[in-house]
């Protein structure tokens, strides 16, 4: 099959890819549409070894599986769990010691024809959310998993730091929690999509020092992290949404005095995610910046790291009118 080929940090366009043959419990899904994103980029950089076929962000139709999901057009989530580990008995199966995750550890992605997940990682789409929009549900379900972990309250100062692809998507999720946000971006062009939604907008080089107390970094970039650590207030929180390759220089005496605590964020409910798309309380479709077809994968790439551009799709298959 057609599918983009990551290995020794080279991303290439591939025709000659096998179609996966999972075992009992998974399905393979024609994927239709996917979204390139941040960690996408840092993985072709290096920062997780990974070979093979990249890509977790995806819409597609059941192609093999249980009778009763062939045919539907569903999202799904990137960890393939083991049920069993320690972790995975805690309830903490996002963090299963056994898992792989699609595209990203020991499982081909979604910049394919094809892919394999199991069936319980999969959630329908309703009819009338097109693949353009269920293709956020990853992402967006990232930026409802920090409502999960801090609880914000309204009177709450809250700075998202970044307004890319995924600080976009933070901005919108807390500007529905009613807090008082702002986001510290430098690309005008991208704050202008925020001021839209009626969040306000800052330049980092304005922002006052131990003012917040709730700083979220999506910068996706190292220097953001000091800017964040110098933006919260002491026994404040900072959320860690970016993945970066490499390693980050932090003042781990200052944290202690400080009293921050701080909190890594990665994978969040798709439920939710999915209702708030279908309901339209969150339209990502203005984030849209380039669609590529599967064989120009490489330029898609390329495109997505220039920092005027935010969602870059890749449109695998024609849209199908399957219904639900
Ligand atoms: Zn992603
Ligand atoms: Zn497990």
């Amino acid at each position: 099959m057609r599918a983009l080929w990551l290995e020794d940090r080279r991303i290439s366009y591939r025709e000659d890819v096998a179609e996966p043959d999972p075992p009992a419990g998974e399905v393979v899904i024609d994927v239709t549409c996917a979204g390139v994103c941040a960690t996408d980029l840092e993985l072709v950089r290096g920062y997780y070894s990974y070979t093979g076929v990249l890509g977790h962000e995806f819409v597609g139709v059941v192609a093999r599986g249980p009778a009763g999901l062939v045919g539907r057009r569903v999202v799904g989530e990137i960890n393939a769990v083991c049920h069993d580990c320690p972790a995975c008995r805690a309830g903490r199966s996002t963090h299963c010691e056994n898992r792989t995750v699609l595209g990203i550890v020991g499982r081909d992605g979604a910049f394919a024809e094809k892919l394999a997940l199991p069936a319980e990682n999969l959630h329908p789409v309703p009819a009338d959310v097109p693949d353009e929009v269920a293709v956020f549900t990853e992402p967006l379900a990232a930026a409802l998993e920090i409502l999960e972990q801090v609880d914000i309250h309204e009177s709450d100062r809250v700075l998202v730091l970044g307004a890319g692809r995924l600080g976009q998507l933070v901005a919108r999720v807390l500007h529905r929690a009613r807090c008082e946000l702002v986001v510290a971006g430098g690309h005008p062009e991208k704050l202008r999509l925020l001021e839209r939604e009626q969040i306000r907008t800052i330049d980092p080089e304005e922002l006052t020092p131990a003012s917040f107390d709730v700083v979220i970094e999506c910068t996706g970039h190292r220097d953001g992290f000091s800017t964040a650590r110098r933006a919260v207030r002491p026994r404040g929180t900072l959320v860690m949404k970016s993945t970066y390759a490499g390693e980050l220089a932090l003042d781990a005496s200052a944290i202690v005095v400080d009293e921050i605590t701080l909190v890594g964020s990665r994978c969040g409910p798709f439920g939710p995610a999915l209702r708030l798309l279908a309901d339209g309380a969150i339209d990502p479709r203005p984030l849209i910046g380039a669609r590529f077809p599967l064989h120009e994968g490489v330029a898609a790439l390329r495109a997505a790291e220039r920092p005027d551009v935010l969602k870059v799709l890749l449109e695998v298959a024609a849209p199908r009118s399957r219904g639900e």
